[in-house]
């Protein structure tokens, strides 16, 4: 049920160093029983240097929980797997318990967020370019370097434990050289290896995109976006530091049907930005009764808001219906989710058209994924809505003007969500932004089709970029002159606790993740005309 990876890691607060302490190199695979409840290894016993021990006579046998990592990383270099979706399967092959489990999933979401400030350190230890070296050499040397400089694993354990991996799983060989690259590794913090990298670096982006272990080209973006979203360009460090940090778990109680007591008993605490939400500790979400049940459900806060300021907007469509949405008899509105996989922000509408006697209707093209909003919205009772399986483009000419309110929640690079996928920020590229541009267009001219004189579209992504975010919008007013811009961030602050989310910017809206810690969702309410 986690959307997120545990804490633990130590980025930046002076990781252990080679020699500073800790067991010396005798353990046989005992990295496990030296962790602590949040999975953290600790110093125990006397403090001991690690020897200069061939690895020949250090561990040779995998720990698991640095395995799991391995394989992960392995997965999603190889398969192109996703380090999310795999992780709990190898946690559970392997048998991991919690601790160990949390061990790693900081090991590998760490080790995948960090990429390119550790390949820029293992450039300068080893010998040939990174590209040249076996890719599974690379990727345990990811895992080493990850509890090396960021994690409290005291040094001679994270050499020892990583070249044992090495040779458990790739060879004696290649272990050899995991050794030797590590101790380079080990021979500074990760302060004072930035420190090396950077002093003489005059380029503010590829310093950026080193400490902040971000391609540069996503630097470059998170600055556009920053301006375009009306905020100052000098927030960029903190929006790219927080990219780093693991994503606290955001449950979301349907209203009406859910409830959050039994997860604030659990440890979670109240949600400050908007009602029904609360923070999750962590832990066994899948325990809670409520979330078995789907009436209690894992979702970002920034989601939950902007699915929750276009459901309120008030509206002329439906007579006497006011703000509510629920007018007299025959006059139920009707909601349309027009990309709607997983279900997340459908379950959401599902729940409050559910209160507001509407309906809706959630369109998603993919079968897998329209099964899921099937599963999402079966807490709903069943007449309040429906799927459609099929492409969001021809909803528009098949219904025209048909719904009250359209979420058009289209598929973008998910830049605004990179803390919650540890290896998209590597994967995506420029391309993918031309590339979703045409689509992201059809999807909102088919919603502005399919919406009713009066009623109200959410244009919606989850990336702050301006090429699929403003000027998706900018191109489709231009195009008509039957269209008005609502002001997006007061229906945010309209739908907060807080009552001032400070996200609008000329009537468009944008959560960032290093101000409301949510993700970067963007927001823009497009009325057509009466
Ligand atoms: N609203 C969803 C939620 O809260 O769970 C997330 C939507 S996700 C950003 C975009 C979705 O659009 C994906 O499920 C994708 O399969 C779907 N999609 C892709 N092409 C589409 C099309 N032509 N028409 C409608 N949906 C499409």
């Amino acid at each position: 049920m986690s959307e997120s990876g545990t804490g633990g890691s130590g980025r930046g607060r002076g990781p252990q160093r080679a020699g500073q302490g800790g067991q010396g190199g005798g353990q046989r695979g005992g990295g496990a029983s030296r962790r602590n409840a949040q999975g953290r290894e600790r110093n125990r016993g006397p403090q001991r240097s690690y020897t200069e021990n061939a690895p020949s006579q250090r561990t040779r046998r995998a720990d698991p929980a640095r395995l799991v990592a391995f394989e992960v990383l392995r997965a999603v270099a190889a398969e192109d797997a996703y380090a999310n979706l795999v992780l709990p399967a190898r946690i559970r092959h392997h048998g991991l318990d919690k601790r160990d489990a949390g061990f790693a999933t900081e090991l590998s979401y760490g080790a995948l967020r960090g990429q390119g400030t550790y390949d820029a350190v293992l450039a300068r230890c080893v010998d040939r370019p990174l590209d040249q070296l076996d890719p599974a050499v690379l990727d345990a040397l990811r895992i080493g370097t990850h509890q090396l400089l960021a994690m409290r694993v005291p040094a001679h354990a994270a050499l020892d434990q990583t070249v044992g991996l090495a040779r458990a799983v790739i060879g004696a060989g290649p272990s050899a050289l995991i050794n030797a690259v590590l101790r380079k590794v080990s021979a500074h913090t990760l302060e004072e290896w930035l420190e090396l990298l950077l002093s003489d670096e005059q380029d503010p982006t590829k310093v950026a995109s080193v400490r902040y272990a971000h391609p540069e080209w996503i630097v470059r973006a998170f600055r556009q976006s920053l301006v375009a979203h009306g905020r100052p360009v000098t927030e960029i460090n903190d929006l790219l530091e927080a990219d780093n940090a693991a994503p606290v778990v955001n449950l979301v109680a349907l209203p009406g049907l859910g409830s959050l007591d039994e997860a604030l008993e659990n440890g979670a605490s109240p949600g400050e930005l908007v009602e029904g939400s609360a923070l999750s500790s962590g832990g066994d979400l899948g325990r809670l009764s409520s979330v078995r049940a789907g009436t209690t459900r894992v979702q970002d806060v920034g989601s939950q808001l902007v699915a929750r300021a276009m459901a309120a907007l008030p509206l002329s469509t439906t007579e006497g219906s006011g703000a509510e949405g629920n007018g007299p008899e025959g006059t139920a509105e009707a909601w349309l989710d027009l990309c709607a996989g997983p279900g997340g922000k459908a379950a959401l509408l599902g729940a409050l058209a559910n209160e507001r006697g509407a309906t809706l209707l959630a369109n998603e093209p993919a079968p897998h994924r329209a099964k899921l909003v099937r599963q999402a919205l079966s807490a709903v009772p069943s007449g309040v809505w429906k799927v459609r399986t099929g492409d969001g483009r021809e909803v528009g000419q098949e219904q025209p003007e048909a719904f009250d309110r359209v979420l058009v929640d289209v598929p973008c690079t998910g830049l605004g969500a990179l803390r919650r996928r540890p290896e998209s920020r590597w994967r995506r590229t420029p391309k993918d932004l031309a590339d979703l541009g045409p689509l992201q267009r059809e999807l909102l001219k088919s919603a502005l089709d399919a919406v009713k004189p009066g009623g109200v579209v959410a244009y919606v992504t989850c990336s702050p970029h301006p090429a699929e975010t403003t000027a998706v919008v900018t191109d489709a007013l231009r195009k008509r002159d039957d269209l008005e811009l609502l002001d997006a961030g007061r229906a945010l602050d309209a739908v907060s606790l807080t009552g001032h989310l400070d996200a609008g910017h000329e009537l468009t809206a944008q959560l960032w993740p290093h101000i409301h810690r949510t993700d970067a969702m963007f927001l823009a309410l497009i009325r057509k005309k009466p």
